[in-house]
């Protein structure tokens, strides 16, 4: 149903701007007029699956939205309703205040300035590069659509090889291609799902940037599906956490990352170790420390993480006995596996290269108080984080 949209990737929005309006200098992307996206109580069932269970959401104009979450979890879904190739069950979306799917009115995907970026994007292997990127703008004369992708060719680095073929193009260079074609438009909204999963992590790296610089430039609101929390954190104004099709949390990087709301979040974000333990007078005990456990009534059983990166090495009693099981090189830091008097399993530490101790070294084991998280046990604690 997809390749409808792969090969039509948008028209103009009916809000994006005139040809020749907002054109800024060459090697810069053109501005699109920035749409607001709302999801409104939006639930989409297949059979007995619920892919998406009342989900509201707003990305506001201008925006990079990270729609983050385990295989499964309904982004997808959400996307493809955002785009029109799917509707939904129950519940609206709008753009820009204006319903386009919803109970009394379905917009057709073409006329809602809507543009697309797949990571199985395909180019048309018989038209020039241009031609590739000059195709979803059918609305204007042909020397302003060429010149529409040229701009949009060019701000993606590849204008010398306008009157090529995709053939001579890398992996990395055809994503390039695919997002001046999903940018030339102009589109209001962009959604990109997994865009950059097919590339090996330098060039992923190198493509995420640049997206996001084109992102900013161009204005676009846009909606990022990935399975990955760094890419989300890196790339998004706010991020979205989804899990069985419902938002678990949503918020900016430094939000979700130190104030996550359960255990699931809290495992998405950061590398942990975890320790059960009960509250008594409002505190959590455990070998390596006593933490608050607030709003916990006593006699609750808990998980009390502690952050790989928050726990300290120190000499030996100084903290609980722990001795170095193993260590890993990790560039800037190290990775130290100990055992901790005390408890069952082994724990891992995150310490600078430099203070390593070597394998089989007795050390004393602290934790940075806010490095600690405690949740209820209960909470999901036996779900797989994505
Ligand atoms: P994600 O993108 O997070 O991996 P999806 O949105 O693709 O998740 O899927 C969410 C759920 O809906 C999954 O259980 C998936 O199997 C189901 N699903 C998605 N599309 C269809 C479909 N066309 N028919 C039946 N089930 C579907």
């Amino acid at each position: 149903m997809l390749e409808f949209l792969k090969a039509r990737p948008s028209v103009p929005a009916p809000t994006a701007a005139k040809p020749g309006r907002d054109r800024v200098a060459h090697g810069r992307a053109a501005v699109a007029f920035a749409a607001r996206l709302g999801f409104e109580n939006v639930s989409r069932r297949y059979g007995n699956t619920l892919a998406l269970d009342n989900v509201s959401l707003d990305v506001p104009s201008g925006k990079v939205l990270c729609l983050l979450g385990p295989s499964g979890c309904g982004k997808t879904t959400l996307l493809r309703i955002a785009a029109g190739v799917e509707r939904p069950s129950s519940g609206r979306v709008v753009i820009d205040d204006a319903e386009v799917a919803g109970p009394n009115r379905f917009v057709a995907p073409e006329k809602r300035g809507v543009g697309l970026m797949f990571q199985d994007f395909a180019l048309f292997p018989h038209l020039t590069i241009l031609d590739n990127v000059a195709f979803g703008l059918r609305s204007m004369t042909k020397a302003e659509a060429k010149a529409e992708a040229m701009t949009a060719l060019e701000r993606v680095g590849l204008g010398r090889y306008a009157g090529e073929y995709p053939h001579i193009l890398s992996g990395g260079e055809q994503q390039r291609v695919a997002l001046a074609r999903a940018i030339a438009p102009r589109p209001g909204v962009l959604l990109m799902d997994e865009p950059f999963s097919g590339l090996d992590t330098r060039l992923r790296e190198a493509m995420r940037e640049d997206t996001l610089a084109i992102l900013h430039e161009t204005r676009a609101t846009c909606i990022v599906v990935t399975h990955d929390a760094e890419e989300a954190m890196r790339m998004g104004d706010q991020v979205v956490l989804m899990r069985k099709g419902r938002v678990v949390q949503t918020g900016t990087a430094p939000q979700l990352y130190r104030d996550p709301k359960n255990i699931f979040a809290a495992r998405t974000f950061s590398d942990l170790n975890e320790m059960k333990a009960r509250v008594e007078g409002a505190a959590a005990a455990t070998p390596l420390g006593t933490f608050p456990a607030q709003g916990l009534a006593d006699g609750t059983d808990v998980i009390v993480c502690a952050r790989q990166g928050g726990v300290c090495l120190n000499t030996p009693g100084k903290g609980a006995l722990g001795r170095v099981l193993d260590t890993r090189f990790l560039g800037d830091v190290g990775l130290v596996e100990l055992a901790v008097q005390g408890l069952d399993t082994p724990i891992l530490a995150r310490v600078r290269e430099s203070d390593v101790p070597a394998q089989g070294t007795e050390v004393g084991v602290s934790v940075d108080a806010g490095a600690v998280l405690i949740f209820e046990a209960e909470n999901g604690a036996s779900e797989p984080s994505p």
